[in-house]
């Protein structure tokens, strides 16, 4: 593990600066003329940032010299510092941990494959949602996070691959997965802005595409409800991990406000809305949601819907006292809801292994992105 040089944390709580991927074009460009520039500026400005994914004031030599630092002080601040990096898989993995100034530390996983890259990101310091077998679920919320610092997650990752920096040579990241830190869905309006500005065609943002942004939610049901009204295209999972509410409750303590078939509902009404097929995630935990009895229920809710089943091998906590299925017990699991029509996918061995140093939900999030054919049905939409 590299150490990297980083500030002591402030002690004291502080916003997270202003940003201009926290705006869209019309603010962008009102920020520019409260700076006493002309507003064309920020859309110079903005090529830079979304465009050549740079924000050092050197770069940009289009712009006034007296009037470079003053932008880029003003609008493009550093909001997150590394502060350590772990690498796995010969460098095809890549998880960083990030400090923002107030102290509060989040982690962004970068996973590169053949044919893809995908970015796994954090949308809060913490969660609130108290999942008893999450780690993040362990400590809590600490903040929501701002969109420049979810969309400056995602621009490190753009930059590390387009200066050649990661193994494999110059890339650039093809898909989006808010399975790091947080309930995405819990800070809604910072995580819309960051989709807009990370899926919006340069120069407004870092056009990556909408389909290939995947959402990922304990289940909060007006939420998705709203989230299907947006006119998005992006992915949806639902996190269930069990079919019946009295495990749900434990496993999922919101599931105590929006149970199984609500939080369903909301999947199939976001489904029918956007024509995209859902992710239902299913973390298998030993002798405690893995038995056939609850396959066969799961496999009788989903049947016949826009969905696909994400099987996780538990990642155990430490101190927990709960570990992932015998790997026979999750091939009966598979094996149940696949012969009864429903598409299933489940991590191979290999994944565990770069899991165990790497950060297990980046690798399940990143199955879902790449949207791999799974057993039991139809191809991946
Ligand atoms: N809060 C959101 C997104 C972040 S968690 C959510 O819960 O969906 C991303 C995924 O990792 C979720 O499906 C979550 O249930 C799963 N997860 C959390 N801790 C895990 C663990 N220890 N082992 C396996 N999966 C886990
Ligand atoms: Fe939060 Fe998701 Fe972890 Fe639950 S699983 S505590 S919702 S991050």
């Amino acid at each position: 593990m590299e150490v990297l040089d980083v500030q002591p944390a402030r002690p004291a709580r502080v916003r997270p600066a202003a940003h201009l991927a926290d705006l869209d074009a019309p603010g962008r460009r009102d920020a520019v003329r409260a700076l006493g520039q002309p507003a064309f500026r920020a859309d110079q400005l903005s090529r830079h940032y979304f465009g050549r994914l740079t924000d050092s004031p050197e770069d940009m030599t289009d712009l006034p010299v007296a009037a470079r630092r003053e932008l880029t002080d003003a609008l493009l601040p550093t909001l997150l510092t590394g502060v350590t990096e772990q690498a796995c898989d010969r460098g095809l993995t890549r998880k960083t941990l990030w400090q923002a100034p107030d102290g509060s530390r989040v982690e962004s996983v970068l996973m590169r494959y053949p044919d893809r890259v995908t970015i796994c990101v954090s949308s809060q310091a913490g969660c609130g949602m108290g999942c008893p077998f999450c780690a993040t679920g362990q400590s809590g919320l600490t903040r929501n996070l701002s969109t420049g610092e979810i969309v400056t997650q995602i621009f490190n990752g753009a930059r590390t691959l387009a200066r050649g920096e990661m193994a494999g040579g110059p890339g650039r990241i093809s898909n989006v997965v808010f399975m790091g830190m947080g309930e995405p869905l819990a800070n809604y309006n910072n995580v819309l802005a960051a989709i807009r500005r990370m899926t919006d065609p340069v120069p407004d943002g870092l056009g990556i595409s909408q389909r290939s942004v995947t959402v990922s939610t304990v289940g909060l049901v007006p939420a998705i409800g709203k989230l299907a009204r947006e006119g998005l295209s992006v992915r949806l999972a639902v996190s269930l991990h069990a079919p019946d509410d009295e495990l749900r409750d434990e496993l999922v303590p919101v599931n105590r406000r929006w149970q199984v078939a609500e939080v369903l509902d909301a999947a199939w009404g976001y489904a029918d809305a956007t024509g995209r097929r859902v992710s239902i995630e299913y973390a298998l935990i030993r002798d405690v949601n893995d038995q056939p009895w609850r396959a066969d229920l799961l496999a009788r809710l989903l049947r016949g819907r826009l969905a696909h089943v994400n099987l996780i091998p538990l990642n155990p906590t430490p101190g927990s006292r709960w570990t992932a299925s015998d790997p026979a017990v999750a091939a009966e699991f598979e094996a149940r809801l696949a012969d009864r029509g429903i598409p299933v996918t489940v991590r191979d061995t290999r994944g565990r292994e770069i899991d165990g140093a790497c950060g297990q939900l980046a690798a399940a999030a990143d199955r879902i992105a790449a949207g791999r054919p799974a057993r039991g049905g139809r191809p991946n939409d």
